[in-house]
């Protein structure tokens, strides 16, 4: 399935693109990949995070919890797929970016990450967190340019991206190339 033209771009991206181009220019200067983004490697650089996988159920992603130690602990589903996994440790990392001083109030979050349309009244703090993702792991400069080279299916894009199907279609859409998902 080929993607249909850019019809008016909604423009929905770029409220922490100062953010993500920091953390682009960070992970450049230590050394680590960005195309695609390396999250795994960029997690394991940061002293305050603690990360690790376990088994959860299916329909749990994962979680993340701030420790009296100064300690973010997250944990991702190690049943889920390389693609899935990405994207749920970027979500985690999101809420630990953005929602810092709510988890260090005391408050555990726990995701099951799907992906659900913008006119959906959903938390804000998920929607905030999947938008950081897919900007983080699908940079709008990059997927656009994949898409004028002609890299317009959604299976290629994933390849691509190193993520799943559901969060290119996701992208996609927030970037205006899909009218819905
Ligand atoms: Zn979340």
């Amino acid at each position: 399935m080929a993607f249909i033209s850019n019809k008016g771009n909604k423009n929905l991206d770029p409220y922490n693109k100062k953010t993500i181009n920091e953390i682009y220019q960070h992970a450049k200067k230590i050394g680590i990949e960005t195309k695609p983004f390396d999250i795994f490697a960029y997690i394991r650089n940061i002293p305050e995070i603690d990360y690790w996988e376990d088994y959860f159920d299916n329909d749990i992603s994962g979680k993340i919890e701030y420790k009296l130690s100064g300690i973010y602990q997250i944990v991702v589903n190690k049943y889920h797929s390389l693609s899935r996994r990405r994207f749920t440790l970027a979500h985690e990392f999101a809420h630990f970016v953005l929602h810092k001083e709510f988890l260090k109030q005391g408050n555990k979050l726990e995701d099951i990450i799907l992906f659900r349309s913008s006119n959906d009244a959903g938390n804000k703090k998920e929607l905030e967190a999947n938008q950081f993702a897919a900007d983080l792991l699908m940079p709008k400069e990059v997927f656009e340019t994949e898409i004028r080279k002609g890299n317009n299916k959604i299976n290629g894009l994933a390849d691509f991206f190193q993520v799943s199907s559901a969060a290119i279609k996701y992208r996609a859409f927030k970037l205006g190339y899909l009218k819905e998902y």
